[in-house]
């Protein structure tokens, strides 16, 4: 089975690509790499969980460092924008780019990301970006829009079944209200 790096923003939201991209032939590699989320409490519960249910279902995982202000760093000017606007594109990028460098440095040579599960995300958006950087570096980006089939549905009602934390936000501060 080829293996491929699955950026993942939470338990809940990995549930179902995890399944897809098995289906599809691939041994997913989990990897959390999220320092958009805010508060710290938030971002260890999401953590947490996540790596908690990959333990369950017997899937690698993997972390990067909570680099929180690198996110305010990257986003700064662009505080005030509505979701899916720039700030997003900002953010996914940041997320996508640690990702492709961790799947380099596990000679994997491919990689997706959970984003494009939530109906709240503008998957092309996210597609965008997550070329931009597969072209940089040379590993393949996989566009896999997971809200398709009833994506969505099927990973909130896994994350019901497991008594999953399912959050009300996205992440960020400004996503909050
Ligand atoms: S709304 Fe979500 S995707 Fe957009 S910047 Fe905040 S955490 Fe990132």
């Amino acid at each position: 089975m080829k293996k491929i790096i699955l950026h993942a923003c939470c338990a809940p939201c990995a549930s179902y690509p995890i399944i897809k991209l098995k289906e599809d032939g691939f041994e997913p590699v989990v990897f959390f790499y999220n320092p958009n989320i805010f508060p710290s409490k938030e971002y260890e519960i999401r953590r947490v969980e996540l790596e908690k249910y990959c333990k369950k279902i017997n899937v690698e995982y993997f972390e990067g460092n909570y680099e929180i202000k690198r996110f305010y760093e990257a986003i700064k000017g662009f505080e005030n924008e509505p979701e899916k606007g720039k700030r997003c594109s900002i953010c996914f990028n940041l997320r996508l780019d640690k990702t492709v460098k961790f799947a380099k440095s596990k000679e994997i040579k491919y990689f997706t990301t959970t984003l494009s599960v939530s109906p709240h995300k503008n998957s092309s958006q996210i597609f965008q970006e997550g070329s931009a950087i597969a072209q940089k570096y040379g590993v393949e980006f996989l566009e896999y829009n997971f809200k398709k089939q009833d994506g969505f549905k099927i990973s909130r009602s896994i994350a019901k079944e497991n008594n999953m934390y399912a959050q009300s936000y996205c992440g960020c501060e400004f996503s909050q209200a």
